[in-house]
Formats: C-alpha cells, structure tokens, sequence
C-alpha cells in the first residue's frame, strides 16, 4: 500500500487513547497484564493493512488482540497499540467468516444447515474464528478431527509490512523467506511456528506474531445427525485408562477411517477423584465408589450404538449400573450438570483461595500415558486433574493456597515440562505459548531452531513490531 492510501485509510480507522477504555484490554484468561498507548478498531482489512503498514513504517509495536481468552498472554501488550478484531465480524458465507466472529455462535448458525466445523475448544463460545486459526487451537474433539488447522482451507493475512495476500496449500513459501525446517514432536501440539511446506500453514498456529488473519474459508462437512453422550465411573483409575486404551484402538482419527466393529468414540475425557470429589455436592448422581470418571461422545447417524458400548463397559470393571447415558434431553440435561459441576468447582476453589491456579497443557505419546499421569499423581500439592485423555493431553490443576505453594507449583510445572519434553511429548499441545512459556519452547526446540524461528519473523518483520514478546525473544 502507498504512503497516501495508508494516511487515507489511518483517517479512517476507529481508535483512542482514552486509559479507561483500554484498560479492558490489557489482560487475559492467564491475568498477565501488559500496558499500551492507543488501542486501533479497523472494521475492514484495507485498515488493518494500513495500521500494520504504519506500525512497522514507524516501528511501533502492535499486538493483535480478539476475545482474550489466551491462557498464555499473547493478545497481552507489551506497549505500542493494541489491533482489536472485534468490528472484523462479518459472516460472508457458511464457510467465509471474518477473523473476529465468535466461533460458538457460527458453529451453531451452520449446525441448523447440517453444517460443521469441527474444531471445539472449550471457550469455543467465547473465542473468535481468527484467534482459533492463529492459535491452531483444538478440543475434545481433535481425538477424531485434529486441530484447527485441518478445517482451514484459506486464509487472508495481513503480513507485518501491510501487504495482503490470500494463501492456501497450493501457495509456496516465497524462496527468499528463511525456512522453518524442524521436526515437531509426534503429538498433539500448538508449539513453535509449524515446519510447513506452504504459506498456510506456516501461517497457522503463529498465535499474531507474523501477521494478522482477517478472513477465512473454512472446510465444513456434514453435521452427525445425533450424539450419544456417556459417563462411565469407575472404582479406580488404572481400569479407566485400561479403558480408554481399548475404546481408542481402531477408532477414526483424523485421514483414518475407523477399523471394522471398532467402538470409535469421537472425544474421551478424563476426571480424577480430585475432581469428582471437589464437586461431589454439585452432583447428585455421584456413585460413592466412583474414583474416575470418562466422559464419551460418540457420533451417530441417527442410531445410537448402545449394545456395543454397553458389553465393553461391563466387561472393563467399571461401575456399570452407574454409568449415565445422554441418548435424549434429559440424558444430556444430567450429563451437562455433571460436566459443568468439575470446572465451575475448580474455579471456586481459586476464588476461595485467592491464588492463581497452575495449569498444565503438556500431550506425550500414547506410550507415556501412565508415566506422565505417575507423575502429576507425584505433585505434593492440593489439585484436581482432567482433560482429553484420547489424546494423552490431561490438564492438571495445581491450586495452591498461600503463595509458598504458589511457588512450589510453578517449580512443579517447569519440572513436569521437562518430563513431557523427555517423554516425546509437547509443552502446548492446543494453549500455545505466547509470552509465557518461551523459555520452556525453547528448551523444547533447541536454540537452533529459536534462530530459524527468529530469522523468518526478522525477514518478515524487520522493526519486530507484531506480538512482540510472543513464541520468541526479540535477539537483542
Ligand atoms: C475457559 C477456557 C477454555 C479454553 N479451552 C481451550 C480449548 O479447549 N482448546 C484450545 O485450544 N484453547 C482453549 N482455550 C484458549 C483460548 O480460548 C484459545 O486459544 C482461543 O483460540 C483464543 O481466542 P481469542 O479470540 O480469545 O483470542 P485472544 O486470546 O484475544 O488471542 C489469542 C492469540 O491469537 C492472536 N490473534 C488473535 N486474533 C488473531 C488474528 N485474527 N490474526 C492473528 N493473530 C490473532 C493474539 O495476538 C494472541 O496471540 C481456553 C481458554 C479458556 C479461558
């Protein structure tokens, strides 16, 4: 863009300087909190274009922020101006929506269509399209679907000089662009810029530190016509992750068809006791025996396989009679009180303690399950522990109570990053790492490929002015 089109369209761009107003933007879902002079609104890309190409004429920092459910202070300001998406809201077509619509809310409009966009992070509600695309965020779900990055066919991205381009998988990385060339860890990951082979998905999962996303075309299939829901308790956890280990052989995974008769569950989720216990007077259904539970949702086409599901559940020494089963309203009704009962807990306890929690995103290998669950077992401090066992990626939730124990978990949790890391897993397996967890990337990657990452964000963004301080340092 010329000088006069970026001045033109600057005129333009929605913005202000007011601290009240931008003091809402300065923190996320991690409580880091940054600082900023002048917060932007560009409701089109030829704004953001102009803001980026103005920021990196005069070597202002910029952070791209959406709805600031970051767990790891990406959309958090280190100074300079703030790019919110929120006016990029605009739904073009079913699978072409602007960076900033909310995720949940188009996911539901294109389900009465019999439309799905699979990916389905927990604050899918809460989050917009853009951010789960520049995050490659998942969910349960990516059991079945992988993560976002597959259902993304297309994107538009602003680049750090103001330049648009649209760029799919048929797009080359321009030769003159330093590669990103290592080998990411055989797990569920959102760690590091990705080892593409083209421009889309080096732009995927690069959480706003190479550029902004302002539109996408998604890849929609057709929606399952029904979900069976299931909760299956059991008296101890080895015969749940016994269980998970026999749902999981055969099952459908993302470019795999399911093997025949498998029992191909679409997400598993996993509860402790720590959990149960916590929010036992929320739920009235609680079996007393009960010391783990999974959370099931199978895909169906119209005809819920129950007969399968229900030998395999009283063959594994479950506590069968127990088990909820959401196959119609009130089933789901039950099965979401339950759901629901675990995190809200968790987050009363925070409250309650008045201390952060510490959690965990770490995914290893289907080998290291057991290892890596010994090893949040081995944590000496009050926690609770659930999360997408299908994908060996449990989140624990350290949750101390004076700030001695705040201590000792954030010691604990660099510790327990190590082990992922030596067990052949990942330190973000979907919260990415934005400002918090570089150095921990770094001892995951190496320092060679901090370089090539460094490199290819130097050659794109030559004053370092996007993200600044996110995924990687700027050298000095
Ligand atoms: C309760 C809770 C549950 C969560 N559950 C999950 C989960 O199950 N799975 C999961 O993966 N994550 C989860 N998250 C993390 C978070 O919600 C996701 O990473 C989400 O994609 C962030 O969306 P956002 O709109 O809030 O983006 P923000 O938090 O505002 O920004 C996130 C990052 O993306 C960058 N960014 C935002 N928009 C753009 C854009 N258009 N172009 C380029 N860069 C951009 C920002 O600079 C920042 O680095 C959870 C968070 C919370 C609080």
């Amino acid at each position: 863009m010329h000088e006069d089109g970026i001045q033109r369209h600057m005129r333009d761009v929605l913005n202000t300087e007011d601290a009240d107003v931008i003091e809402g933007y300065l923190t996320d879902a991690s409580n880091t909190r940054g600082h900023a002079e002048r917060l932007v609104l560009p409701q089109s890309t030829k704004e953001v274009a102009a803001v980026v190409a103005h920021c990196q004429h005069h070597a202002i920092p910029l952070t791209v922020t959406a709805q600031r459910t970051s767990t790891t202070g990406g959309p958090v300001p280190e100074g300079g101006w703030l790019l919110s998406m929120e006016k990029l809201n605009t739904v073009h077509a079913p699978d072409d929506v602007d960076g900033g619509v909310i995720l949940g809310a188009h996911q539901a409009e294109i389900q009465h269509d019999g439309l799905y966009f699979p990916p389905d992070p927990t604050s899918r509600h809460e989050c917009s399209v853009g951010a789960a695309i520049a995050c490659n965020a998942s969910g349960a779900r990516s059991f079945r679907y992988g993560p976002t990055r597959a259902w993304v066919k297309a994107v538009e991205w602003v680049l750090p000089n103001g330049e648009v381009i649209w760029v799919d998988r048929d797009t080359p990385i321009p030769s003159g662009w330093p590669q990103v060339g290592w080998k990411e860890p055989e797990v569920k990951t959102a760690a590091g810029f990705f080892p593409a082979d083209n421009a889309l998905d080096l732009v995927i999962g690069s959480e706003g530190a190479l550029g902004v996303i302002t539109r996408a075309r998604l890849n929609l299939i057709e929606a399952p016509v029904d979900v069976l829901g299931l909760i299956v308790f059991f008296p101890n956890e080895a015969e749940a992750v016994e269980f998970v280990n026999q749902v999981r052989r055969g099952a459908a995974r993302l470019g795999q068809p399911a093997a025949p008769g498998a029992l191909n569950p679409t997400a598993i989720e996993f509860f402790d006791a720590n959990a149960l216990q916590l929010a036992a007077s929320r739920i009235p259904d609680l079996p007393p025996a009960a010391r783990t539970a999974l959370f099931i949702e199978i895909e169906h086409d119209g005809d819920p396989p129950v007969d399968g599901w229900w030998e395999a559940i009283v063959e594994s020494g479950a506590l069968a009679d127990d088990t909820i089963v959401a196959d119609d309203e009130a089933g789901r009704r039950r099965l979401h009180s339950v759901r629901h009962a675990i995190p809200a807990a968790v987050n009363e306890t925070v409250v309650a303690n008045g201390m952060p929690k510490v959690g965990t995103d770490f995914a290893v290998p289907d080998e290291a399950l057991l290892t890596m669950m010994n090893a949040y077992q081995a944590v000496e401090l009050p926690k609770v522990c659930f999360g997408h066992i299908g994908d060996n990626h449990l989140h624990l939730n350290l949750l101390p109570r004076d700030a001695t124990e705040l201590a000792t978990a954030r010691e604990a949790y660099v510790q327990l990053a190590r082990e992922a890391v030596r067990l052949g897993g990942t330190v973000s397996a979907e919260h990415g790492i934005g400002k918090i967890k570089r150095a921990l990337l770094a001892e995951m990657v190496g320092c060679e490929v901090v370089e090539q990452f460094q490199a290819l964000k130097r050659h794109l963004d030559p004053n370092w002015i996007l993200g600044r301080g996110t995924m990687i340092a700027k050298p000095d």
